[in-house]
């Protein structure tokens, strides 16, 4: 069998490297140094997201990726 590939692997926290905005609202900002979550939507395009922000992104994607499950 093929190793299985991981598809969001591109999800992942990081530390910015300056100061950033959030994608969810303009109005959060990043620090640079401060750990966040990021993702690419389309490869070369990263969405940063701060960590007020990033429980309920990835409650999204968890419930996401539960009802994908479910249609097995
Ligand atoms: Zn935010």
């Amino acid at each position: 069998m093929a190793a299985v590939r991981n598809i969001l692997k591109h999800c992942r926290f990081e530390t910015a490297k300056s100061t950033r905005t959030c994608d969810v609202s303009d109005s959060h900002v990043i620090a640079s140094g401060s750990r966040h979550f990021a993702y690419e939507e389309v490869p070369g395009q990263r969405k940063n997201i701060c960590m007020a922000c990033a429980p309920a992104v990835l409650a999204a994607v968890q419930e996401h990726l539960t009802s994908l499950v479910d249609q097995l």
